[in-house]
């Protein structure tokens, strides 16, 4: 893990990311002064950490990326996210989205079936003093005993329709995710209408990496 240190230099080239993030459309400030506050370089292996802001994905381990800041930023402003709503994230990878939507004040449980990244994670956000609650285990399911959910956001690509998390979604609630099985996705928002019928929307295209089923404790 990175020495949690957060320098001078690091928030400069965090600001000069959020200028840019700007630049490229988004203009939800809650959400830029989020990525503002969170320190991207604690979440990447000290042989990235000169590339930390910049504008790209980048290897985690067990052959998973920590998305790029544009698609954190676009996925964050797409769950018109308001304090204190109960948030499900399937895919904590290494935490940075995680670490956003606690930023936005959202009340985050995440999911994540590689048991190296949820215990990486754990101990990361535990650090920096952040409350989610994290679970190891398979986002197909979601965590019925934990919702309903206000939102709930993939950040990995879903290959078909999760029914089992539509159902524990409220009504009046969005679902974000990268939806297909290609190499690129569209980034598809399902809102639960009040009478219950679902309404989709589609936001541009991005590539992530495949949601897999089942946990594993391999990496
Ligand atoms: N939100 C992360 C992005 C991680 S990449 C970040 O900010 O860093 C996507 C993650 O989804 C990977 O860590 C992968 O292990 C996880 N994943 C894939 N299939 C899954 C599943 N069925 N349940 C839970 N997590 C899954």
């Amino acid at each position: 893990m990175a020495m949690l240190e957060d320098s001078y230099r690091h928030k400069g080239l965090r600001k000069k990311l959020v200028d840019e993030l700007k630049r490229m459309g988004i203009n939800d400030q809650r959400v830029l002064d989020a990525i503002n506050s969170v320190p991207r370089h604690y979440f990447l292996s000290s042989a990235f950490l000169e590339f930390a802001y910049d504008n790209k994905a980048f290897q985690i381990g067990v052959g998973q990326t920590i998305s790029h800041p544009f698609t954190v930023a676009m996925q964050s402003s797409l769950l018109q996210l308001e304090p204190g709503m109960k948030v499900l994230e399937i895919g904590t990878g290494s935490g940075f989205q995680c670490a956003v939507l606690c930023e936005l004040g959202a009340k985050v449980f995440s999911i994540e079936r590689q048991r190296v990244l949820y215990v990486n994670a754990k101990n990361l956000l535990e650090k920096m003093g952040y409350k989610p609650y994290l679970s190891y285990g398979d986002g197909f399911k979601g965590l019925p005993a934990m919702g309903p959910f206000d939102r709930i956001i993939f950040t990995c690509a879903v290959p078909k329709l999760p029914e089992e998390l539509l159902l524990q979604l409220k009504p009046g609630g969005l679902l974000v995710m990268p939806f297909g099985d290609g190499d690129v996705q569209k980034m598809m928002v399902v809102k639960e209408e009040e009478d219950g019928s679902f309404a989709t929307s589609y936001h541009g295209e991005f590539s992530f990496v495949p949601m897999l089923e089942k946990r594993t404790s391999a990496g």
